[in-house]
């Protein structure tokens, strides 16, 4: 069975299974639901630790506003950072 064809079976289910279907997927795909947060959790735990910038290894980046990002089509905030060594760059 193909992904498009269980697509099609969940819509042409009724709204009850529907639901039902919905309370399994969270039940049981609650890791992938949630991973996003742990993300960003681990991000901010990095930064508590001192964020070195990708760019220059350099010990002085700062907090730089936030910014959002679709991830599987939810709109999630992200922490922006900027270096203070390598002035006038964007994000
Ligand atoms: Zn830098």
């Amino acid at each position: 069975m193909k992904l498009v064809d269980i697509i099609k079976a969940v819509q042409s289910l009724n709204t009850t299974d529907q639901q039902r279907l919905l309370d399994f997927f969270t039940t049981n795909l609650k890791p992938f639901l949630t991973s996003e947060p742990i993300f960003n959790d681990i991000l901010e735990r990095k930064n508590a630790d001192g964020y070195t910038c990708p760019h220059c290894s350099s010990k002085e980046v700062v907090r730089f506003g936030k910014y959002m990002v679709k991830v599987n089509s939810k709109d999630v905030e992200r922490q922006r950072y900027r270096c203070k060594k390598t002035k006038g760059m964007g994000a």
